[in-house]
């Protein structure tokens, strides 16, 4: 913490609905001011259209309420990931509600899309789902797969070139040492997940910097509700400041690059985030509060501790 301190993050993939308010907390403690959830797979297959609906309005509503809580700027991405592409019937009847939320406030994109087993299915939709992007004039949050990822990345960026897709406005996610040069050759932004325990580490990643450079590259943590961490992006930051990665280059890749990449949509206003966000715990969002029986609410902002 000491190496970070004072300093902003922006985590451009991370899944809160499945996080705790500790994570929150630890999160704005670390100096994370803003973030993307994108909109992704829960775990298990859902069974009907209303439960994407009510999703993605959590996204939107009360995930983003939960968020501005804790003083961070919440914005999200909108799609249908890739498992659930494979269902076409119900598929069909999502890409029918997406334009619903792609044009709301604070989203700042399409995604995350792309591929997972690379299935035929898999590619249909996400096609239709590049169209809707250039039609609302948002950046693409792509997934790339964990399985024949290298593939699976080339053939996503290839189709989103066929559809009239400008780079610069799609951000690859889940990059490895493998794929990176690819992308960034591409002109398409390179994010990485860092992933505790596997794949991309933040060793891994300090080097990436070392070798690439900042430009176009982007550090996120994708916490979801498996093994993974919330911290990632202020850990990594920390570790390339040890390793005698430039200010500059730190503050590029775990902060600015994400913001210049979904800025695009227009949707993002710095002076939201720059800034301590004023916290009254006490608020509430359609009825409810994050407090439970008992709880005071937090009001001074400028405490880093829930009293
Ligand atoms: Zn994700």
């Amino acid at each position: 913490m000491a190496h970070i301190k004072g300093m902003s993050f922006f985590d451009p993939h991370i899944h809160m609905t499945s996080r705790t308010t500790d994570d929150y907390q630890a999160m704005a403690d670390a100096g994370i001011v803003a973030l993307i959830e994108p909109a992704f797979w829960l775990g298990q297959p859902r069974t009907g259209l209303a439960t994407f609906k009510d999703y993605y309005a959590s996204l939107v509503g009360w995930e983003r309420f939960r968020s501005s809580q804790f003083g961070i700027k919440h914005y999200c991405t909108i799609g249908l990931n890739s498992r659930e592409a494979n269902n076409e019937a119900l598929a069909e009847e999502v890409m029918e509600l997406l334009p619903l939320f792609a044009y709301k406030e604070g989203v700042v994109g399409i995604g995350e899309i792309g591929f997972d087993d690379q299935t035929t299915a898999e590619e249909k939709f996400y096609r239709a789902q590049l169209e809707l992007a250039k039609e609302a004039h948002l950046p693409v949050q792509i997934h790339t797969p964990h399985r024949n990822k290298k593939e699976g990345t080339e053939r996503s960026m290839a189709i989103a070139l066929e559809h009239g897709l400008d780079p610069g406005m799609v951000i690859v996610d889940h990059n490895n040492e493998e794929t990176v040069k690819s992308v960034l050759d591409g002109g398409f932004w390179a994010a990485f997940t860092i992933y505790p325990f596997t794949k991309m580490g933040n060793e891994r990643m300090v080097e990436v910097v070392r070798q690439y450079g900042p430009e176009r590259i982007m550090v996120n943590s994708a916490a979801d509700w498996g093994i993974s961490d919330p911290l990632a992006v202020p850990k990594t930051a920390a570790l390339m400041v040890m390793r005698g990665i430039s200010p500059e280059a730190i503050r590029l890749v775990t902060y600015q690059n994400a913001i210049d990449a979904f800025a695009q949509s227009g949707q993002i206003n710095v002076a939201d985030f720059a800034t301590p966000m004023v916290i009254d715990q006490s608020e509430k969002f359609n009825g409810n509060t994050i407090l439970r029986g008992g709880q005071q609410p937090r009001r001074d902002q400028q405490s880093l501790f829930i009293k």
